[in-house]
Order: structure tokens, then C-alpha cells, then sequence
């Protein structure tokens, strides 16, 4: 009968090379179970599909319920930063007034405004940590960026709006997306203008700068190249607004200190002079820090008025850099541990060696960068090896690691 011509009626595949044939219920067509299966596989991409566009959306109206409150922000950082109390308070609360912000309705009539960041500290003491550290936590697109490649329009160098670049690609070029993200500029001390005095030649690197980032930092739309760079002359702009933009500036200012003891000084004389002068650290200059020294430094007025939030890193003492050795969730030694235990060997650094990693750093002014190189000199020779031994336990001395540091002539 009939039966024998029976085929697919989406893919015309013929009954004898169908594992199963499906009838229709109303007519006389059939399916057969390859199809089938395809057609289940298309179904479930598209409904993880629309659900996640549900998702997405629901999240960019959001409510601030679902915001990390300041002080959970800062709980967070504690897990990867050590120390640094003052720049993780103001990072948490800038963070969530930035998410404030962006849930405000169009038609309230107090207008929140940006609370810009600037981070001063010398380099090493985790400016960019806590920059990425924010990042892993928030759902905003976020990307760090260079100042010093930046120049005025028309010279060598990046355009200002290049900037944005890498917030249009991590925002999988969704402009919408990239208006709310946080961009961290690193180094911005390297566009202050070089002296007090205005240059009478044209300063390519200082002051043009500063006032091509105002446009961005005040809220403007610009065009930004997708590609980035100036290698594409083709490329079409994208136009992209900054109002929404959280920028988090962060730079060493190297030398700031004096500015800042200079102005502390010429305010000490005086009647309340005793009790003042009683209060200023100075060890610690940075922590007296305020917008008029970013100024004496050669960053104009209306870039400090657009970075209102400022605060500062402390330097990192003899405790902080123990500290940063092992108590971090990915730190160094948790790090070296972890390898060692894939191998099926259990590593110990004795706490003498941890002090002797943290008296080489301080000796070598390496900071808390140098540890890492510190601890990989130390290492080499046992990663090198004990995979192929069968040691099962391994524990490093001072002795051990001195050693390694001496034959591998580390400075
Ligand atoms: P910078 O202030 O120059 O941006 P980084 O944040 O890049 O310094 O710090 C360099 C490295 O030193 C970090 O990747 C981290 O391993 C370590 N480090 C620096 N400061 C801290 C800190 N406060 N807590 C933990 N680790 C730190």
C-alpha cells in the first residue's frame, strides 16, 4: 500500500532511512526522528535565547535590591585587597551611587549626578587590583585603559575617544550596554601639564589632553573609533554618550608628597597650628591629600572638578606585603600550593621564608610586585623537578630560598 512511499514531509528522507516515522494526527504526513531531534535542539537554543534577552532587560531596568550594598562591595574587595581601607570605602559607595544613577527615572527633578573617581598611590600598591576586583563583582561592561598613549588630536599617539574602544568590545559593541559601564584610566598623573606654568609651546602630552578627556569625563557624545587607533581611516564612528560613564582614574603622582607638605606647612602657622600639626602623618602625606595638590601637580581645574571623589593608597609596609604573601583568595603561596598539590605534593613554607620573601622585596624596593619574582626563583628549580620524583611532601626553609636567590643572582 501506500505505507511503502512513506517519507519525511520536512526532509523527504525515506521511511527506510528513518529510525522512527511520526504519523500526523490530521493528515497524512509524516516527521521522521532525526528531524525531530533538530527541531528539539533549535527549541531549546531559542528558549535559553529569549529567556536571557528576558533576563538581560529585566537587569538594565533592575532594582537597587539587587545591587550590592557598599558594604558588601567592600567585604568582596577584602577577599583580594589588603589594606587600603580609605579607597575601598570610597570605591564601594562611588560604585553603587554609579548603579543609583543609572536606575534613576528620566523624570525625577534631582538630577544625581557623577561621582567621577580619582585614586592616588604610588605604583604597586593595588590601584589597578581594586579596579579589577570591582569589575569581577559588578554586571556593568568595564575595562581599564593607558593615559600615557594618549595625545592631542593630530599628533602620534591615540585619540582621546579611543579610549572608549574597549568599552564598545567588552560591551560586545552594545552601545546602550557600554553608556553604563566603568572605565578605569590608569596613569592619568602622566597627562599633567610638566611645570606650574602654562607652556608657551604646543603641550601635546599635558594640557591638550586633559581638555580632549573633560569632553568625555562631563558627559558628552562622542564618536568613537570601533576598531580603535588610526589604522582604519575607514572605519565607521560610533557615536557613544558618556553621561552614564563611570570613570575611575588612578595614577602614582610621583612627588606629590612635597606639594602636599608644602601646603600642609603654609597652613600649620598660625593660632591652631599645635593641634594640627599633631594630626598630619608623615609618613603618610598621601593621606592628606586634597584636589588643590592635583593642581599644583599640572592637572587643570575643570579635569579635578570632574573627578570629585578622591582618595589615596597607602604605601605597602612590612605587614601588608606578609599579609598580601597568603591571605588573598588567589594569593601567591595559595597559588604555589595549589600547583604542588596537582602533583600530589603537599608544600610548606616555613613563616622564616615568608619573612626572608618580604625582607628581599623591601631590600630590592620591588613592592608587592616583587614577591611574585621572588617566590618564581625560588620555585623554579623544585617545579622543575619534584614532578618526576615521587616526593610527596616538600617544605621550603629560609636557607633553601636563600640559596636559590644567591645562585640565581637576584637583584
Ligand atoms: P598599581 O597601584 O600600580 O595599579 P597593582 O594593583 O597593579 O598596582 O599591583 C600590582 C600587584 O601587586 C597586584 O597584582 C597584586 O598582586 C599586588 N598587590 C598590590 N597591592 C596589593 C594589595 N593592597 N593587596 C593585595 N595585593 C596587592
Amino acid at each position: 500500500m501506500a505505507k511503502k512511499n512513506i517519507k519525511c514531509d520536512f526532509c523527504g528522507r525515506p521511511a527506510s532511512a528513518a529510525e522512527v516515522m511520526i504519523p500526523s494526527a490530521v493528515s497524512d504526513t509524516y516527521i521522521c526522528s532525526d528531524c525531530v531531534e533538530q527541531i528539539d535542539d533549535l527549541l531549546k537554543d531559542y528558549k535559553s535565547q529569549t529567556t536571557k534577552e528576558n533576563t538581560s532587560n529585566a537587569d538594565e531596568k533592575g532594582s537597587l535590591d539587587k545591587v550590592p550594598k557598599p558594604k558588601e562591595i567592600n567585604d568582596f574587595l577584602n577577599q583580594y585587597v589588603i589594606g587600603q581601607e580609605d579607597a575601598k570605602k570610597y570605591l564601594s559607595v562611588a560604585v553603587y551611587n554609579h548603579y543609583k544613577r543609572l536606575l534613576q527615572e528620566n523624570d525625577d527633578d534631582v538630577d544625581i549626578e557623577k561621582s567621577n573617581i580619582i585614586m592616588v598611590g604610588s605604583t604597586g600598591t593595588g590601584k589597578t587590583l581594586l579596579a579589577k576586583t570591582i569589575a569581577k563583582l559588578l554586571d556593568v561592561p568595564f575595562t581599564i585603559v593607558d593615559a600615557t598613549v594618549l595625545t592631542e588630536a593630530g599628533y602620534v599617539g591615540e585619540d582621546i575617544e579611543s579610549l572608549l574602544t574597549r568599552l564598545l568590545q567588552v560591551a560586545d559593541y552594545d552601545v546602550k550596554k557600554a553608556e553604563r559601564g566603568i572605565v578605569f584610566i590608569d596613569e592619568i598623573d602622566k597627562i599633567a601639564r610638566k611645570g606650574d606654568n602654562p607652556s608657551i609651546t604646543r603641550d601635546v602630552s599635558g594640557e591638550g589632553v586633559q581638555q580632549g578627556l573633560l569632553k568625555l569625563l562631563e558627559g558628552s557624545i562622542v564618536n568613537v573609533p570601533p576598531q580603535g587607533g588610526r589604522k582604519h581611516p575607514e572605519q565607521k564612528m560610533i557615536p557613544v554618550n558618556t553621561k552614564d560613564i563611570l570613570f575611575i582614574c588612578g595614577g602614582a603622582f610621583d612627588g606629590i608628597e612635597k606639594k602636599i607638605a608644602q601646603r600642609l606647612n603654609t597652613h600649620v602657622v598660625g593660632y591652631s597650628s599645635s593641634s594640627k600639626k599633631e594630626k598630619i602623618d608623615r609618613n603618610n602625606f598621601l593621606k592628606h591629600i586634597a584636589p588643590q595638590d592635583l593642581k599644583s601637580f599640572g592637572l587643570i581645574p575643570e579635569i579635578i572638578g570632574r573627578l570629585p571623589i578622591l582618595t589615596h593608597l597607602d604605601p605597602l609596609d612590612r605587614t601588608a606585603l606578609r599579609r598580601i604573601l597568603t591571605e588573598p583568595k588567589n594569593a601567591i603561596i595559595k597559588q604555589y600550593e595549589r600547583m604542588f598539590d596537582m602533583d600530589g605534593v603537599k608544600l610548606t613554607f616555613q613563616p622564616e621564608t615568608l619573612d626572608l620573601i618580604v625582607d628581599k622585596a623591601i631590600e630590592y624596593k620591588l613592592g608587592a610586585r616583587g614577591l611574585r619574582s621572588i617566590v618564581e626563583t625560588i620555585m623554579i628549580d623544585p617545579m622543575y623537578e619534584l614532578p618526576s620524583t615521587g616526593i610527596k611532601e616538600f617544605t621550603v626553609d629560609p636557607d633553601f630560598a636563600l640559596n636559590k636567590l644567591e645562585e640565581a643572582n637576584f637583584e
